[in-house]
């Protein structure tokens, strides 16, 4: 079966000796290894502001922390996600406040993000579905304007761009997760990138107990409880060498995506999403909407190829019962997307294959 995800690992000849001298070497909690992985992501992203954590959940639940999001205030957020988008928000007391999306893309919609801002807005959180990315230009104006703070889950999204550059380094937070399946995997880990040094000082102290790791043990008072997020040595030396291959990685996501962009246009039955001004996906997953999507899907299947939504959308659950209303745009879309291979792992042939098949037919 050719899959919808699939974890990347670096070859054994790269990734066997890197691990076991870290396994050996008398240091494996976060030390070195962390800082020298957070210097080449930060590369990478074009950001140095950056700090490895063991999960993208432990990024958003600092962002909100760093933001003091608690009881009774709001925060605005997406259905369409994976889970922790929105359980890390239900984890600080505060409330979801769904805004639709914008049926073109099913990414939030910024007309219906700003219809919901009140005084107890305290945060946006946009998320890049599936690597493609949100319509920055006008959330950065309605953030801009309502001195709302935007949080990024870009946790689908690494590779992507906005204005040319590397999505990290547009809102005060960016969280980026490595767990198993995403673009770049440490096995499990997550990063949040920041664009002053206050949020990563305080970020820092929030990532281990609330101890400063830059005075001495003796000499540290902690003043606000922290947690134990910190990557560990190893997680890190396995994202160093990940790190080597990020280019091929993402960049053959980048070119399956694009051969679908144009291979797929003028199919009876199938609509292609449009991507906003100024940005860049970086294809996690390929999304498209199909009419009579369960027979697509079987179709596919029948020939050995998962075309499925991967995704349930996150207001069905009980946790966010009192969050409920009504997100027409939000249930059109959800009727009507799917999503196709599209990973490195994906070849030539079986792009090819794929085509042929959604060309003759569901
Ligand atoms: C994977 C993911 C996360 C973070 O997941 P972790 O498993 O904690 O790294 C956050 N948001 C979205 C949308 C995700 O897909």
């Amino acid at each position: 079966m050719l899959s919808l995800v699939k974890p990347y690992i670096a070859p054994k000849e790269e990734m066997m000796p890197a691990l076991e001298e870290i396994l050996y070497s008398g240091y494996i909690a976060m030390g070195e290894a962390v800082g020298n992985f957070e210097t080449k992501f930060g590369n990478y992203i074009d950001n140095e502001r950056v700090l490895a954590l063991n999960s993208g959940t432990a990024a958003l639940h600092i962002a909100l922390c760093l933001l003091n999001v608690g009881n009774g205030d709001e925060v605005i957020s997406t259905a369409m996600t994976a889970e922790p988008t929105n359980t890390t928000i239900a984890l600080t007391g505060a409330k979801v406040v769904w805004a639709d999306v914008d049926v073109k893309t099913g990414l939030l919609d910024p007309e219906s993000v700003r219809k919901k801002i009140t005084e107890k807005t305290k945060a946006i959180m946009l998320v890049h579905y599936a690597g493609m990315v949100c319509n920055m230009d006008e959330f950065n104006k309605i953030s801009e304007e309502f001195n709302v703070p935007i949080i990024e889950d870009t946790a689908h999204a690494l590779g992507s761009k906005y204005k040319g550059k590397m999505v990290g380094s547009n809102s005060r937070f960016t969280c980026y997760s490595f767990q198993a399946i995403k673009h770049l995997t440490t096995v499990d880990g997550g990063a949040i990138s920041f664009l002053n040094d206050e949020d990563m000082d305080e970020a820092a102290k929030l990532r281990w107990f609330g101890l400063n790791k830059k005075v001495s043990r003796l000499d540290n008072d902690i003043k606000r409880a922290g947690f134990k997020y910190g990557m560990n040595n190893v997680n890190a030396t396995i994202g160093m060498v990940q790190l080597k291959h990020i280019n091929e990685v993402i960049g053959r996501h980048i070119e399956n995506g694009r051969y679908y962009d144009s291979a797929l246009k003028n199919i009876p039955g199938v609509t292609l999403i449009p991507y906003y001004e100024n940005t860049e996906p970086s294809y996690w997953l390929y999304t498209l909407k199909v009419e009579n999507r369960d027979d697509f899907c079987r179709m596919l299947k029948d020939a050995g190829i998962e075309a499925s939504q991967l995704h349930h959308r996150s207001d069905t659950h009980s946790v966010f019962q009192q969050s409920k209303c009504d997100l027409p745009a939000l249930d059109q879309f959800y009727s009507e997307f799917v999503h196709i291979p599209c990973g490195w792992w994906v070849s030539d042939e079986d792009r090819e294959r794929i085509v042929d098949l959604i060309k003759r037919g569901w």
